[in-house]
């Protein structure tokens, strides 16, 4: 296996910043950034949510112990999107200002995308911001929350609708974390890995379909180079359009469709999973606009089955679906607008833009289809 890689992300909003990928590399990779950065008299914080203390966090703490002379506070939260609030962000920062956290403070984001996206933004308004280092834990974190600078928290209105961009200072992604990670969780990477080959890269794409069952198993080097993988193509996105004005966009692929299952389903549909249905019901959109053909779907379903992600899903409320869609940060005039595929490796991009508008009756019809279809999966 290739020990290390080193991908250096040059955003437009902030200064470059690399991502370390590799396997047990936690420890070398915070000691080489303290070094670099003379930050040996610095205070750090590791934020996680409270099963990440007990499995790393505990033992970060201790080794930061060991190497820097400033003090080291571990706090943790309840994990959760119903904890990814507001509230959880005061009691964090209350515990900080109480502890005489300063400017000079260091954050580290230890965890999943949920204590990467709320550390990162605790860190972005601490004192006006302060150094903040993420240390991605879960699969879909090392290959989407904890590139591109989305920080934020829920409210009872939706997800991530407070927040803000902010840049790491670095991002260590350990591969080794995933030795405890359920499969479960790990299929919630899988869906964004597929994304990622279908929006940007073929070649990709055609590697984790050979790859399904070393996917599975854990196999290492599969694992190391599709992280590496991904992170380069969402890094490359990101570069180009780093507040979402126009390319970014493609990484909705999947998203538009799977929000709304995800919240009609009342929270019960696993991201993953609702990622999966919202590319194949976007597929069949394109196809209906003669952008892909129906081998394409196909490809697309085999891949999602294989890897877990498609299986029989009971309707839902099309009204509930519909109220969520039209919430969709895309919209534009009350028009549905989705990021659509055109090949494998290839995304639409018309009239100026990534996004497409939408007919509702096709959204609908292609809806119906999915509640039909599912039936054989
Ligand atoms: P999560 O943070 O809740 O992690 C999932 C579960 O896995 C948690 O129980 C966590 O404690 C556990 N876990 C994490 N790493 C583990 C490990 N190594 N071993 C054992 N258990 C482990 O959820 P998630 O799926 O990682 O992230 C979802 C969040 O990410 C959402 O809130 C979403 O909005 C956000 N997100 C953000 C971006 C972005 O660009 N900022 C992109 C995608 C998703």
């Amino acid at each position: 296996m290739k020990k290390v890689s080193k991908i250096i992300i040059n955003p437009q909003n902030g200064p470059k910043y690399p991502v370390i990928i590799g396997k047990n590399i936690i420890r070398d990779s915070i000691n080489s950034w303290i070094v670099d950065t003379k930050s040996v008299e610095r205070t750090f914080v590791v934020i996680c949510d409270s099963l990440i203390e007990n499995l790393y966090g505990k033992e970060v703490k201790r080794f930061l112990e060991k190497e820097v002379r400033g003090k080291v506070f571990l706090f943790s939260f309840d994990g959760g999107e119903e904890n990814k609030t507001r509230e959880t962000k005061k009691m964090l920062e209350n515990l900080m200002l109480s502890s005489g956290c300063g400017r000079d403070t260091v954050v580290l984001g230890l965890g999943g995308g949920i204590s990467t996206d709320l550390a990162g933004f605790l860190a972005a308004t601490y004192m006006r911001g302060v150094d903040y280092l993420s240390l991605p834990t879960s699969l879909l974190a090392m290959v989407d929350a904890t590139v591109g600078g989305k920080t934020g928290v829920n409210t009872q209105q939706g997800k991530n609708l407070i927040g803000c961009f902010y840049q790491p200072k670095e991002v260590i992604v350990d591969i080794s974390f995933l030795d405890t990670l359920s499969l479960r969780e790990k299929k919630n990477g899988f869906a964004e890995m597929v994304k990622h080959g279908i929006i940007a890269d073929s070649e990709y794409f055609s590697f984790l379909r050979e790859h399904t069952e070393e996917l599975f198993s854990g196999e290492e080097e599969t694992l190391f180079h599709s992280v590496e993988r991904s992170i380069l193509i969402k890094g490359a996105i990101v570069e180009e359009d780093t507040l979402e004005r126009g390319k970014r966009k493609i990484l909705n692929f999947g998203h538009t469709i799977g929000h709304a299952l995800e919240k009609a389903g009342h929270w019960t549909i696993d991201h993953g999973r609702a990622v999966a249905y919202g590319m194949v019901v976007e597929a069949w959109i394109a196809e209906e606009y003669g952008f892909v053909d129906e081998v394409f779907t196909l490809e697309l379903e085999k891949i999602l089955k294989a890897l877990g992600l498609l299986k029989k899903i009971d309707r839902l409320d099309h009204r509930e679906l519909f109220s969520s869609l039209k919430m969709d940060k895309k919209n534009s005039n009350g028009e549905l607008i989705m990021a659509l595929p055109k090949d494998f490796g290839e995304m639409y991009f018309g009239e100026g833009s990534y996004g497409k508008r939408v007919k509702r009756e096709l959204v609908y019809t292609s809806l119906e289809k999915l509640w039909k279809h599912c039936l054989s999966w």
